[in-house]
């Protein structure tokens, strides 16, 4: 998928291949270099510069046959149009979006990655998604614009909107945050014509094998001529993969992303707080293709900002997968995002595995990174979990007071200890807290007589760093002592060796090594104890004691005191 740059996106219109542009844009920058990229995914375009006024009454060319005048038939044409592009491109779903305050984008998913095909007005696209649903779906129930609704296309059907090579469209459709989706699955008749495979997977069976070799791409070569034979069509510099055909750009373009993406995961996870060590971890699970990352923590720990800094770092890398969250409600947009909200939740009874029901929507909607808001039930637990088997990624949050603890609370839900404890489904466990930042303008060095005599006691040993909330504050803080608050965590790698540990000695073994040896919660917290970022007092009342035996450890391991 190529972004067109939001600084811009006002002063252009796609159509295809034709790409309209404001006079003041022609030139600009990021115009040209969004052509450049635009061009190499459709081929040749066509550039016209417009007007304001006629950029705003564009109507997209739906073809010849689209003048009889009625609103209908010319909306029918444009879907008609879109239906047979997306078949001559082996397209295995077409992804039509639409925001409320914006456009309506249709992207087609070719070779596994979502490339934008057209964009159209935000009116255009909902009338759209209604005729579809309502002129040619086998459904029976009329369309409800704030309902999660599926449907069927058949080519039996008599429709007539079809193209031949397609034998049913499989549809989905709802609200998301701010706007409407619908997500077309084409079945087509013939086998050899599908096309649903993901190119990041692909990128990385190359980075195995290290190169792409010469034999490769001989051999490409040489099934070419077999394949014209069969109607198919390859491009020179196609490259052959598993027995499949991927244009080099494509690999091109996932090697470059995995080289780049660890130093944007770094520094995404770095900013929000994390160490290094930790943000290591949190990256290398954003970049896998398939596995779960859960977050914990009480209400107020960070962990839904912690989520949307993943989502918007992946869509950052990866912006032709499709991302979908299910939360209850949204709490605040993530870019690159289809947030769909929990309908009908308006019992306890329904409210039960409503976010289930969510998975369940999303799983219909050709997803590849998914985003449940909680775990919090046995029905939603092991929806998630399926979703990871079929091989998405899924970035949830569930209650439990330690990385341990959500262990033990998944084994609670039923869940299939095989499928628990296997580091390629279940990735990485995070356990959270916020603590309040100390002010700098005003913070007050370490006093022995300000703390309870047994903590100063215990810090007495290395204390030439901490500081102490200053309670009466000062203008810059509000006169509260505290400026923002900062992140502490301890992040779980679910390693094989772990993952043997547990099963050979128990969940509380495993537990206890990880507090001696570990980098936990109150670990982290120690060490901004020590850069003078947090107040002992708080480290206290938030996450627990401090005790002699986490300093003894924490200066030999992490301060080098
Ligand atoms: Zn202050």
């Amino acid at each position: 998928m190529i972004n067109i740059p939001e600084e811009i996106s006002a002063g252009i219109r796609i159509d295809g291949n034709k790409i309209y542009v404001l006079n003041a844009y022609r030139s600009n920058p990021l115009f040209l270099s969004f052509k450049k990229s635009y061009e190499q995914v459709v081929g040749s375009i066509e550039v016209s510069v417009k007007t304001a006024e006629e950029l705003q009454s564009i109507k997209i060319d739906v073809g010849s046959n689209s003048q009889d005048g009625t609103i209908d038939s010319r909306i029918i044409n444009i879907y008609k149009k879109i239906f047979g592009t997306a078949a001559a491109r082996y397209a295995s779903d077409i992804h039509i979006v639409t925001y409320k305050d914006g456009y309506s984008n249709v992207f087609f998913r070719v070779n596994g990655r979502l490339e934008l095909y057209q964009q159209l007005s935000h009116e255009e696209g909902k009338s759209i998604m209604r005729s579809i649903y309502q002129n040619i779906t086998t459904a029976d129930v009329s369309y409800l614009e704030s309902e999660y609704q599926a449907g069927q296309i058949h080519s039996f059907d008599d429709s007539n909107v079809l193209p031949e090579s397609v034998s049913s469209i499989r549809i989905q459709r709802g609200p998301i945050l701010n706007g409407y989706f619908m997500v077309l699955r084409f079945l087509y008749a013939y086998e050899n014509q599908k096309s649903h495979s993901h190119a990041i997977k692909i990128g990385e069976i190359l980075l195995e094998s290290k190169a792409i070799t010469d034999e490769t791409l001989n051999t490409a070569l040489r099934i070419q001529d077999e394949l014209k034979n069969k109607g198919q069509y390859l491009k020179l510099g196609d490259v052959l993969v598993n027995n499949r055909f991927v244009s080099r750009k494509i690999i091109e373009d996932a090697l470059f992303k995995q080289k780049g993406s660890l130093e944007l995961g770094l520094k995404t996870f770095r900013e929000y707080g994390y160490t290094r060590e930790q943000a290591l971890i949190l990256t290398k699970a954003a970049r896998q293709p398939q596995g779960m990352v859960l977050f914990s923590g009480p209400t107020g720990s960070g962990k839904t900002t912690a989520l949307k800094k993943a989502l918007e770092f992946q869509w950052m890398m990866y912006p032709d997968k499709a991302i979908y969250t299910i939360e209850d409600p949204p709490e605040y947009p993530i870019i690159g995002a289809k947030q769909l909200p929990v309908l009908n939740a308006d019992t306890d009874e329904k409210r039960e595995s409503k976010f289930a029901e969510g998975l369940r929507v999303a799983m219909r909607s050709d997803p590849d990174i998914l985003m449940v808001g909680e775990i919090r039930d046995s029905a939603t637990a092991n929806a998630a979990f399926d979703a990871v088997i079929t091989g998405h990624q899924m970035w949830s949050t569930i209650h439990a007071i330690d990385v341990f603890a959500i262990l033990l609370r998944l084994e609670r839900f039923g869940l299939d200890k095989n499928d628990l404890y296997d580091e390629k489904l279940l990735n990485v466990l995070v356990g959270q807290r916020l603590l309040p930042r100390l002010c700098d303008n005003c913070k007050k060095d370490f006093n022995e007589s300000l703390l309870d005599s047994d903590l100063a006691e215990i810090l007495s040993v290395a204390h030439s760093n901490i500081k102490l909330r200053n309670e009466s504050g000062c203008n810059k803080c509000g006169h509260t002592g505290i400026q923002g608050r900062v992140v502490v965590a301890e992040v779980l790698d679910m390693t094989e060796e772990l993952i043997k540990e547990i099963k050979d000695y128990g969940l509380a073994a495993a537990r206890r090594r990880f507090e001696a040896e570990g980098f936990t919660m109150i670990k982290h917290a120690l060490k901004r104890m020590y850069a003078g970022e947090v107040d002992p007092k708080d480290i206290i009342s938030i996450i627990g004691n401090i005790e002699e035996k986490h300093l003894i450890n924490f200066e030999v391991e992490y301060c080098g005191l």
